[in-house]
């Protein structure tokens, strides 16, 4: 297979047609077979209720080299159930699990040609998403639905190496406490826009959001969940129903507790005992871990220990070990990687 002439290691993280999608779609009750498809865009009616009333949900995940020549993709059953999930609580109709992961295992190997070589850093980044197609006027779920999963290679993450990020607390709400911040809708995102460029415009990397109820423990950012390091090496995530689970976030806890002897704790953490952690990361697909470096609480700065320049220790440690896991160079639990050829 003669790999697409690109330049690996400097693209960046944004959209690149590549050949192949897959979409199918709902009707009368019933996803249809779904294809392969060539053409990148869409039409619906101007009515559909996508667009009235942001009836949509996505997903992301990464299909990549592993050090033996492999191409793989990394727990896609868990972002089929969680797009089931996401459907659910958004009624829309579920689109089969199974089905689900066939369909990445398709798209990836009909774009084998966009798969970055190993040790390049890039990847070919997933994203499945639904959407109801249907018009709607009146409020209510849309009758038709399209699921689509497109492909683009995206860049290494850390370009020129690590760098701890800055975060403040942040005056805007993520999710209300019983909304929908569990779920990967498009609309926690929308909302989550004005939050972003504020924070960007006042020079932080992220917004830290607080829990809507109290505003006194800590949720996640806009699109990755935290973990902290405690100083004698525990591995502590904030515990909440309305933070997004993450599906780096869940492998990294295992990673602490089966590959590293380290103790973990998902519980809830309060804004008040960030001063006693001794390391921060975001975790999602993207970056897989982000160091934080920095909190700012309205004026006030925690900084960790760490420091501004690497990765703390123990995070160092559950970032190689699970990019290990998932390059192919460490083995993997049973059932984490998903073979593609
Ligand atoms: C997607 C997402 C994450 C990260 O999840 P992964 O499965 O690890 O990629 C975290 N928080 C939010 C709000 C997200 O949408």
């Amino acid at each position: 297979m003669e790999k697409k002439n690109i330049d690996w290691s400097n693209l960046g993280f944004g959209y690149i047609e590549t050949e192949k999608r897959f979409v199918s779609n709902y009707k009368n009750g019933a996803w249809d077979e779904g294809a392969l498809v060539s053409d990148s865009t869409i039409q619906i009616s101007e009515c559909a209720g996508v667009l009235q009333y942001a009836q949509t949900c996505f997903e992301g995940l990464k299909a990549y080299t592993t050090e033996d020549g492999h191409i793989v993709t990394f727990r896609p059953d868990l972002n089929a159930s969680r797009m089931k999930d996401s459907c659910e609580r958004l009624e829309m109709p579920v689109y089969p699990e199974d089905k689900f992961v066939e369909a990445v295992t398709k798209v990836v190997a009909a774009n084998e040609a966009f798969v970055p070589p190993y040790g390049s850093g890039a990847t070919l980044y997933l994203r499945p998403y639904m959407f109801g197609s249907s018009p709607v006027i009146g409020v209510k779920p849309a009758e038709e639905y399209q699921f689509r999963i497109f492909a683009t290679p995206v860049g290494p993450y850390f370009k020129g190496g690590v760098k701890p990020l800055t975060i403040r607390v942040s005056d805007f709400d993520r999710a209300a406490p019983n909304g929908t911040g569990h779920i990967k809708a498009g609309l926690n995102y929308a909302m989550s826009l004005h939050a972003i460029v504020s924070a960007h415009k006042e020079g932080y990397d992220e917004n830290m959001y607080l829990d809507p109820g109290t505003r006194k423990k800590v949720e996640e950012t806009g699109g990755a969940n935290f973990i902290f390091i405690t100083k004698d090496n525990k591995v502590v995530t904030p515990k909440s129903s309305s933070i997004l689970p993450s599906i780096t976030r869940r492998s990294l806890m295992v990673v602490a507790k089966e590959y590293l002897g380290l103790e973990v704790e998902e519980r809830e953490v309060y804004l008040d005992e960030l001063k006693d952690f001794a390391e921060c990361g975001l975790c999602g697909t993207a970056a897989v871990i982000s160091p934080v470096g920095k909190v700012v609480d309205h004026g006030t700065e925690i900084c960790f220990p760490s420091g501004m320049s690497d990765m703390g220790p123990v995070t160092k440690k559950l970032y190689d070990t699970l990019t290990g896991i998932q390059m192919g160079r460490i083995e993997a639990p049973k059932g984490w990687i998903h073979v593609i050829k």
